[in-house]
């Protein structure tokens, strides 16, 4: 089984156990605990990308949702246990299934899985595309190959059985009326819980929309859609790049308090450190950086508005979201803390699956905010100026740990031409690829960053030139093989290469040198190559 359906086999089997307690136990406490539970799972199948699955959990979540607006909160009716518990029986179940289904696909995928000595290739992802045109889709599915993306076609009028849960199904209203388009779409929904399902090629009217949609596709692409376009969202999608969990400050002197906000965060899979005395609070930010901070209004010597204060005199913390919980309801104290740099104001006693919403959707900005600091928008690749640091840091490391370390400055070959022949669009279509072909081939400790126009960095520690060479032939091979696709045409492309290697007392800045040499050797040498130190 792999990490995710552990997970999930985990807070299933807890909703399920929580769902007991509430059964014998109807009181309105234990269904918030229950409810607190509904929403961390529907939350997590999101963040998991378990699109069906998070579909029906996010209509069970309405659906507890909407009894803390209703006036009876002393004890559940036993016809509402009754509805509620036939709706999460059938969810349950449906995760079952899905954890059953998956464990086998996982296993399946790891046989095939090509190990190569410098690179370990990342398990490969299943995708579909459900069309009465299959060879439209040819050339996608090729360069999908590319990327270890294996992308099957279902001919519409050829149908075969499917063999596994695919992670994406694509389906292409080409040629479809819009009823026979919202019958496949419910049959792969009612039969692959978990994939995400796009709709391709449709009208953009409001009904055709709203009737895809409501069949169970998790979005549209509609009109006639570049598969460039499509291409690069299958890619985001498929590279389910692992996010460290959340993390949360508590600053609160009530220790009964801050366990009861700790246990509902941790419930949302969201770490979180206490502490009870403000005076601890820098150098908590140092040590635990945390994503967000909870803080107390009313802590004994000093109000939650003036820590802020104190906080924010660090520039390092100027944008780290602060949430105040305060029994006050005092309107004048909560203007006064948000115009102090505080985010938000909760009011005790603090509905737990508000609390939790608050934290992760001010989280998720904040992270949104520093990724774009250190990521390049149209690559996602490190920019510049983080790639720099991070060679700095690796060479400290190589240092330290007495290994070596390679560099790699990778240069797109003519592509002026491309620019001009193709338009600039193009143009970046190709710098993605050549950044999510590299980022693809890595191994989990390597960097690899845009560095200039259509110019990358590879960083490899514990490499030595011959071994980096090996890695990048074997890439620039794949990537002279791609076809870039255009509206009626393809063409491809090839990159040259210099590799630096570290030697003892060499600086980050003259790794790069040599590495910048070695490339424009490459060039001169008549390009499409890799060049590495002679030994
Ligand atoms: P060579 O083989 O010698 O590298 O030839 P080249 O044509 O690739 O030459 P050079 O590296 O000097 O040209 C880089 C070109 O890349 C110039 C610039 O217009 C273009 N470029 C830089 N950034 C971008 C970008 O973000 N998108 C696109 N489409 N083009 C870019
Ligand atoms: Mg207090
Ligand atoms: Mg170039
Ligand atoms: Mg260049």
């Amino acid at each position: 089984m792999s990490g995710s359906s552990l997970d999930l086999n985990k807070k299933s089997e807890l909703l399920l156990e929580k769902w007991q307690i509430c059964k014998s136990t109807p009181t309105f406490d234990v269904f918030v605990e229950f409810a607190v539970g509904v929403s961390s799972l529907t939350e997590f199948l999101e963040v998991r990308g378990l699109s069906g699955l998070h579909q029906i959990a996010h209509g069970l979540e309405q659906k507890v949702l909407s009894i803390f607006d209703q006036d009876a909160q002393e004890s559940l009716s036993s016809e509402l246990l009754i509805e509620l518990d036939g709706q999460i029986t059938g969810f349950l179940n449906r995760v079952q299934s899905y954890i059953e289904g998956n464990s086998t696909s996982v296993m399946d995928r790891r046989k095939t899985a090509d190990v190569q000595e410098v690179t370990e290739i990342a398990t490969g992802s299943h995708i579909r595309f459900v069309t009465l045109n299959p060879l439209t889709w040819q050339g996608l599915a090729v360069q999908l190959g590319f990327y270890n993306i294996e992308a099957q076609i279902y001919d519409l009028q050829n149908r075969s059985e499917p063999s596994q849960e695919p992670a994406i199904i694509l389906v292409d209203a080409m040629g479809l009326q819009i009823d026979a388009f919202v019958e496949n779409v419910q049959t792969m929904r009612g039969q692959f819980s978990a994939s995400t399902i796009i709709g391709l090629n449709l009208q953009s009217d409001f009904e055709t929309l709203r009737l895809a949609l409501g069949a169970g596709c998790d979005f549209c692409y509609p009109g006639l859609t570049p598969q460039a376009t499509i291409m690069s969202r299958i890619v985001k999608l498929c590279s389910n790049e692992d996010e460290p969990p959340y993390r949360v400050l508590v600053v609160e002197d009530s220790k009964t308090a801050a366990m009861v906000i700790r246990r509902s965060l941790s419930e949302a899979g969201i770490e979180s450190l206490a502490i009870s005395r403000p005076q601890e609070v820098l150098n908590c930010l140092v040590k635990f950086q945390p994503d967000l901070v909870l803080m107390d209004m009313f802590m004994p010597g000093c109000t939650g508005v003036e820590v802020t204060r104190i906080i924010r005199q660090h520039s390092e913390f100027l944008s780290t979201p602060v949430v105040y919980l305060s029994a006050a309801t005092n309107v004048a104290l909560q203007v006064d803390a948000l115009r102090l740099g505080g985010d938000h104001f909760l009011t005790k006693p603090f509905n737990p699956v508000v609390l939790n919403a608050v934290v992760n959707s001010k989280i998720e900005r904040y992270r949104a905010l520093r990724r774009s600091m250190y990521l390049d928008s149209l690559t996602g690749l490190f920019n510049h100026i983080t790639s720099k640091q991070r060679l700095d840091t690796m060479v400290n490391a190589a240092i330290l740990d007495g290994t070596t370390l390679c560099v790699a400055m990778v240069d797109i070959d003519h592509f002026k031409k491309v620019n001009d022949t193709y338009g600039h669009p193009m143009g970046d279509q190709v710098i993605r690829s050549m950044a999510w072909l590299l980022k693809q081939r890595l191994r989990k400790t390597d960097v690899v960053g845009r560095y200039g126009g259509e110019e990358f960095i590879v960083i490899l520690p514990g490499t030595h030139a011959q071994q980096a060479f090996q890695f990048l032939d074997a890439i620039r091979q794949d990537f002279g093989r791609m076809r870039h696709l255009t509206a009626d045409t393809s063409f491809t492309c090839s990159f040259s290469s210099g590799v630096g290697e570290w030697s003892k007392g060499m600086s980050p800045e003259a790794l790069i040198k040599q590495a910048d040499e070695l490339l424009y050797q490459a060039k001169r040498a008549g390009r499409n190559q890799v060049v590495i130190p002679v030994s």
